[in-house]
């Protein structure tokens, strides 16, 4: 044929995204679920957990050495976290781009438009969560939902 047809299929990805208990506590939850929306995000599950410490320990595995570890789990255990699974066309790194870099303080002055720099206060207590890679999405995304099929209606709460 003189045209090769080039079949374009929009890889839609899915992310974790969570709100932190300062993002509950703060009332945000339901601003930053708009913000997903206007930004084209698809929430396919969610679900409000109260994490406990064990439950931190495996979700920050990589930071259990750290020394900010200890108050890490006393923060992200402090109250209910709303856990949510995002789907997009790239959605790790647009999801990230949404809530912009760990330390509040810095997200105000460089992204004035992210969700840290709204709801965050510091480099710890900084209101959501995002999967910072593929292979952390899959990881995070089964940690809250188990393993299941993108398309599948996982919408629910969890009892607290
Ligand atoms: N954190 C902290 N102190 C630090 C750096 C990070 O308490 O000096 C916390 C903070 O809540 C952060 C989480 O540990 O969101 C994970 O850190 P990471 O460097 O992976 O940042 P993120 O991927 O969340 O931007």
């Amino acid at each position: 044929p003189l045209f090769q047809r080039s079949v374009c299929l929009a890889q839609v990805e899915r992310t974790l995204a969570m709100v932190k208990p300062d993002g509950v506590m703060g009332n945000y939850s339901e601003e930053i679920k708009k913000m997903i929306a206007a930004t084209g995000f698809v929430i396919a599950a969610e679900k409000v957990v109260q994490l406990d410490e064990a439950a931190v320990g495996i979700f920050y595995a990589e930071h259990s050495q750290r020394e900010f570890f200890p108050s890490l789990v006393k923060f992200m255990t402090s109250g209910p976290v709303l856990a949510m699974v995002l789907e997009k066309e790239n959605a790790v790194a647009q999801w990230r781009a949404l809530i912009g870099p760990t330390d509040a303080t810095k997200a105000r002055i460089s992204h004035p438009k992210s969700i840290r720099a709204m709801c965050g206060s510091d480099s710890q207590n900084n209101c959501v969560h995002g999967s910072d890679s593929h292979q952390s999405a899959a990881r995070e995304v089964a940690f809250f939902f188990g393993n299941h099929k993108s398309g599948e209606v996982m919408v629910g709460h969890d009892e607290l």
